[in-house]
């Protein structure tokens, strides 16, 4: 309605416009050169009025093909999102099949329909990884890799998982350290990272990447482990203590780390701290380790008085292994009856190894010496010992091997505090990279 108005009031200003310049002749005089023509004043004004409208139509023309040309774009591009989709939809389950060349086909579609984003980057690369080609995956990767965001994070996931199968750990630990910088909580990249300390003997930096501990728990041992690495090789004693100290608060059962702060207060002079340390640790952890440094006494200390104070400790503290060695003690003193009481106390404690039988053999030999009955009931025992279980030895919780020693890290696995004493249990191997989605 008020567009209708509008358009009959310009008609009467136009027709009011043209009646008003026809009742007054007058003319418009074009020049060009020598030439000049002159236009009556309304044949002009109707020129113009063309022109203008011509100008106009061009103009309109103009936009109508600007706009059918961007809703032909937005077509396209709709067409080669949902063709995207559906090509990366038919990678994934190729991928999720084992179909290495058919996820290589649909990510590489993927890719050219939708460009280089995070998402065809990564699975082009783990499509090229899984057929095989695997420059063309880590060069992508890397691509991935200079992304921002979580993005990096996934592109330093390939980039380390190429390189664990390829057997170069250092590469894989650099893009583990590269996507803690974007995921400071990623176990794979704290997995590689830790590992990698270790290989280098960075004991404070595998330290950092542990996650806080409860004294006792499973992560308290591998801390103490990494404890009384970085102690041993610390040059100044005080530090070393605080270290193998922090140890022991940490695995309480951890006979190592005990034995660790005997040593060392003894090392520094302290007797009597070193005395007390023993006697917490043989109370927390009754070892043969800790047994061996009890029966270590002053340099002047008699068999006699070898054994008496061995005895008090026993008393005082109890526990199987402590018994054996007061036993051990009783028979260099040649206190007969004593060695036999500790080695029954011994065995009602648990220990009913050789180490037993071969004492119970030694003590008839000393105390029947030469008779006929000392050499029956040493070959008795002797027999005994024979078949009796070997003493228990430390066993990797991670690989089940067996070790005489204990160390920080298995010799044969490489895991961080994973020996028991006396157990024979081999744990799960964990995954090292799980991947993030099926078939990756
Ligand atoms: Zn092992």
């Amino acid at each position: 309605m008020r567009r209708a108005l509008f358009i009959l009031i310009v008609l009467g200003l136009v027709a009011a416009g043209t009646l008003w310049v026809a009742a007054r002749p007058a003319s418009v005089t074009v020049a060009a050169g020598d030439l000049a023509i002159d236009i009556p004043l309304w044949l002009a004004a109707l020129a113009f009025a063309i022109s203008l409208f011509v100008v106009g139509l061009i103009v309109r023309l103009y936009a109508g093909i600007r706009s059918w040309l961007a809703r032909r774009r937005l077509k396209r591009a709709l067409r080669h999102r949902d063709e995207g989709d559906e090509a990366m939809v038919s990678a994934f389950a190729a991928l999720a099949a084992g179909d290495g060349s058919a996820a290589l086909k649909y990510g590489e579609k993927a890719r050219r329909l939708l460009g280089d984003t995070p998402l065809t980057l990564m699975l082009a690369g783990y499509a090229a990884r899984a057929a095989g080609r695997v420059e063309a995956a880590e060069t992508t990767f890397r691509l991935l890799a200079e992304q921002d965001g979580p993005a990096a994070a996934l592109g330093q996931r390939g980039i380390a998982q190429i390189a664990v199968e390829r057997g170069n750990r250092a590469v894989a630990a650099e893009a583990a350290r590269a996507a803690l910088a974007y995921q400071p909580n990623a176990a794979w990249a704290k997995s590689l990272a830790f590992e990698d300390s270790v290989r280098r003997r960075d004991w404070q930096a595998a330290l950092r990447l542990l996650p806080p501990a409860e004294s006792g728990s499973e992560e308290g041992l591998r801390r103490a482990a990494l404890l009384l690495a970085a102690a041993a090789e610390e040059s100044e004693p005080r530090a070393a203590l605080r270290l193998e100290q922090q140890a022991a608060a940490l695995a309480p059962a951890l006979a190592p780390a005990h034995a660790a702060v005997v040593r060392r207060l003894r090392a520094m002079g302290k007797a009597r701290a070193a005395d007390s340390a023993l006697k917490e640790g043989l109370a927390k952890a009754s070892h043969p380790m800790l047994a061996a440094l009890a029966l270590e006494g002053p340099a002047d200390e008699s068999k006699a008085g070898r054994a008496k104070r061995v005895a008090a400790l026993a008393t005082e503290v109890g526990g199987a292994e402590l018994a054996l060695a007061a036993a051990q003690a009783a028979l260099e003193a040649e206190d007969w009856a004593e060695a036999r009481r500790w080695a029954e106390r011994a065995r009602s404690g648990g220990v009913e190894d050789r180490r037993l039988h071969a004492l119970l053999a030694k003590i008839a030999e000393g105390e029947f010496a030469g008779s006929e009955r000392a050499h029956a009931e040493a070959e008795a025992h002797w027999r005994d010992a024979a078949s009796a279980p070997e003493p228990p030895d430390w066993t990797c919780a991670n690989c089940g091997s067996s070790h005489a020693e204990w160390s920080h890290l298995c010799s044969s696995c490489g895991a961080v505090g994973s020996l028991r004493w006396g157990e024979a249990r081999a744990a799960s191997p964990q995954l090292l990279l799980p991947a993030p989605l099926p078939g990756l």
